[in-house]
């Protein structure tokens, strides 16, 4: 594996945003994409110099607001590859450790997100409350939930369990209100649809926003310019692609930033409409992290 700079630091009005690498993996367009075909995803992957393998990216974001650090989504740790499960050397890089984290707010309970906060028996992040919305706990971790939910599935609950259960236990978990305050310029908005309780977090600042919009898109090179395209990991795929349609038109309108756990590294940047699509323009590399 290569070594890479697993950080990228950036200002949102008056918080620090560090994207956080927890590395990348290869997914299989072929297989995972729904809503399309194989030649729509081959044509749209060339047009990117890429085939339908694409290299996706595992990220997470540190935000630096009121004082706390917040980490946003908590990566794979161990679950899917060495290539993967980087964050905690990643936060070493910036000079901090995981027992400095005050709150993990997780946009989804799918353990490339949610992964990263047990390894093994440990707690990752011993001092920090696990934020997560009420309906994504109630989905993955009630007994009734699991015992409905197809066998298809029951993997993903049973790494619920392993990797958020240790948290619920120990009463570090809490719910919130969405369109409430959560902290100081951090806001969860309800986003359906990839999995029953998923959220957005949006940062605002002085005039900026930045919203973190956790698996809203998977497939840069096909959901883009095609966001009905969907994935089989989509609980709800209809309501997840009417949530990637929604949340794109208004970020393009707006001008705002995105921030994409599974977009190239460090997955944030901005969107222009084009055509029935969107071109993403990714972040301008900056060593100063003054710039836009
Ligand atoms: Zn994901």
């Amino acid at each position: 594996m290569l070594d890479q700079p697993g950080y990228y630091r950036m200002k949102v009005g008056d918080y620090e945003v560090t994207a956080l690498s927890d590395g990348t993996v290869p997914i299989q367009l072929h297989e995972l994409l729904t809503n399309t075909d194989h030649a729509t995803i081959d044509r749209l992957s060339a047009l990117n110099f890429q085939t339908a393998v694409e290299e996706a990216s595992v990220n997470a974001y540190l935000v630096k607001t009121g004082g706390k650090l917040v980490l946003i989504d908590a990566g794979a740790a161990e679950l899917y590859g060495p290539t993967l499960g980087h964050l905690p050397e990643s936060l070493q890089k910036i000079g901090v450790s995981p027992e400095q984290i005050d709150a993990v707010l997780i946009t989804h309970i799918h353990t490339d997100h949610t992964g990263g906060l047990m390894q093994g028996n440990k707690m990752v992040f011993p001092n920090a409350t696990i934020y997560i919305s009420k309906p994504e706990t109630d989905f993955w971790l009630t007994a009734e939930s699991r015992a409905k939910a197809p066998e298809k599935l029951q993997r993903w609950f049973q790494e619920a369990a392993d990797k958020v259960g240790p948290y619920l236990a120990a009463g570090k978990v809490k719910h919130f209100d969405y369109g409430k305050e959560l902290f100081p310029g951090i806001t969860p908005i309800a986003t359906p649809g990839h999995t029953p309780g998923h959220t957005f977090y949006a940062l605002e600042s002085k005039g900026q926003r930045m919203l973190f919009v956790g698996d809203i898109i998977h497939a840069a090179a096909v959901q883009f310019p095609q966001p009905a395209v969907t994935i089989v990991f989509d609980i709800d795929s209809k309501a997840a692609a009417a949530q990637r349609i929604k949340a794109f038109k208004e970020a393009a309108a707006k001008g705002y930033w995105l921030a994409a756990d599974h977009v190239s590294f460090p997955g944030i940047g901005h969107l222009r409409a084009q055509g029935n699509g969107y071109i993403w323009i990714p972040v301008k590399y900056s060593t100063s992290g003054l710039g836009q």
